[in-house]
């Protein structure tokens, strides 16, 4: 008997926010291969579209509930996930039309939505699907989700109030899934989290075992399995808590890049306590002399907010020596932006736009110096760089020293290498920098 093909039901997936809602996107994607659905890479091919949303400040909600408009203006058959989907009223009101409203990682509830609006195609395993799924990321790169939620209280935060607490997922889970990652090819791994130095507290750091080893579920045990499997590993989300000193020497021994994502958020101590973190910063610099002691090449980024509620001009000035003093290679600042719902709201004294505007300036001025005198110091120095791809100019590729992560961090640009493709990992030497990015040549 001839079977005769049917049309594959097609859906497009718009993935917006941060790094940890894509993870979540592509587990909707290996979701929809697995059951025999296709992709679509534009609205008009597809029979459905997936929203993925955040919701974290006002204007990444504008942004969610534009792209929602987008996709029923363009397709008509919008399913609605991820943060801003925690708040179904808003979306609702402000699109009525739309399918299916889910919160942030709830697969099952996608699913659902889509099989509910799509019959999903007759035979489910016409598509298989690579061990590690379907990543949305170049494939020599991959997130790794360690945990959801988070048990902190930042005044400016409703992540909390979004995701709930931290639920982390059983360490022989994680780790099983980095193996299979690694086995498809990837070649750095990037621990993604809201609070990464948290892992397994919800749990009481259970023990598990993974290749017949016992491992707690817990940073350093999951830093020392990630370790074990030989490619880049990369730690974001850190948050500032006294055990991350631990993962230094695993650093040092080379088993974990060395680099560190530890959202600062601010330095001087009155704003940390309005922010209600950790406001202990002359420890924390000490720290951080300590761990450059001890692993001098370590890049630590950083994310700033600016122009808090209550900051004063010395408490900005504090800040400024912090980043100074610290020599935080990489950071992120954002103009501190009013969310309705985060308790930050309540706070006195609001700092007027353009003081914050002015300082979000001075700030970037002195990590623009930080980080390129880091830079210069890379200038003659031959190191390890992984390739992204090609860039946009003829013959240029683009790289990465271990001191940057993607997206987020510099490059490397690099001529004069020809068989080499991306994930590959070659020596180069560092010829010429600017403030952010260097330029080399195979070394
Ligand atoms: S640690 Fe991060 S996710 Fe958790 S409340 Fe603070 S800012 Fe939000």
């Amino acid at each position: 008997m001839t079977q005769i093909a049917s049309p594959q039901p097609k859906v497009g997936i718009v993935s917006l926010g941060c790094p940890k809602a894509l993870v979540d996107s592509e587990r909707i994607v290996t979701r929809l291969r697995a059951e025999g659905y296709a992709l679509s890479g534009d609205y008009n091919g597809a029979d459905l579209v997936i929203v993925n949303t955040c919701g974290f400040l006002d204007s990444a909600r504008d942004e969610s509930l534009e792209a929602i408009g987008e996709a029923i203006e363009a397709n008509g058959k919008v399913i609605v996930t991820g943060c801003l989907g925690a708040e179904p009223d808003v979306i609702e009101k402000a699109h009525p039309s739309v399918l299916a409203v889910t919160g942030p990682h709830q697969y099952e509830q996608v699913m659902d939505a889509v099989h509910t609006h799509l019959t999903p195609p007759h035979n489910p395993h016409t598509d298989l699907v690579p061990d590690a799924g379907l990543k949305l990321t170049p494939r020599h790169y991959a997130y790794l989700k360690i945990s959801e939620g988070c048990n902190n209280r930042c005044s400016f935060c409703i992540i909390p109030k979004l995701r709930g607490d931290l639920v982390s997922r059983p360490i022989h889970h994680v780790l099983t899934e980095a193996e299979q990652l690694v086995k498809a090819g990837v070649k750095e791994l990037l621990v993604i989290s809201q609070d990464t130095s948290a892992y397994g507290l919800d749990v009481k750091y259970e023990p598990q075992v993974w290749k017949d080893e016992r491992y707690e579920t817990r940073f350093l045990d999951l830093a020392r399995g990630l370790g074990s499997l030989g490619v880049w590993t990369r730690m974001h989300y850190v948050y500032p808590y006294p055990h991350v000193d631990q993962i230094i020497p695993l650093m040092a021994e080379g088993l974990i890049t060395p680099y560190l994502d530890i959202p600062f958020q601010h330095a001087a101590a009155p704003v940390l306590r309005a922010m209600k973190r950790p406001a202990k910063q002359d420890k924390v610099l000490e720290r951080i002399a300590n761990w450059r002691r001890d692993v001098p090449d370590l890049a630590i980024r950083s994310t700033f907010i600016v122009g808090f509620p209550g900051e004063t001009e010395e408490d900005f000035n504090i800040l400024l020596d912090f980043i100074r003093e610290a020599k935080i290679d990489r950071a992120g600042c954002f103009k501190y932006e009013n969310v309705a719902s985060a308790d930050s709201a309540d706070l006195p004294g609001h700092v007027p736009e353009d003081v914050k505007e002015d300082r979000w300036h001075r700030f970037m001025q002195v990590q623009a110096e930080v980080s390129g005198a880091r830079a210069k110091a890379q200038i003659g120095t031959v190191q390890d760089i992984i390739i992204d791809g090609p860039s946009d100019e003829d013959g240029t590729l683009i790289a990465r020293t271990k001191a940057d992560a993607p997206d987020v961090d510099g490059v490397v640009y690099l001529t004069g290498a020809d068989q080499v493709a991306p994930g590959d990992i070659i020596r180069a030497k560092i010829h010429d920098a600017d403030e952010y990015d260097l330029f080399a040549t195979p070394g």
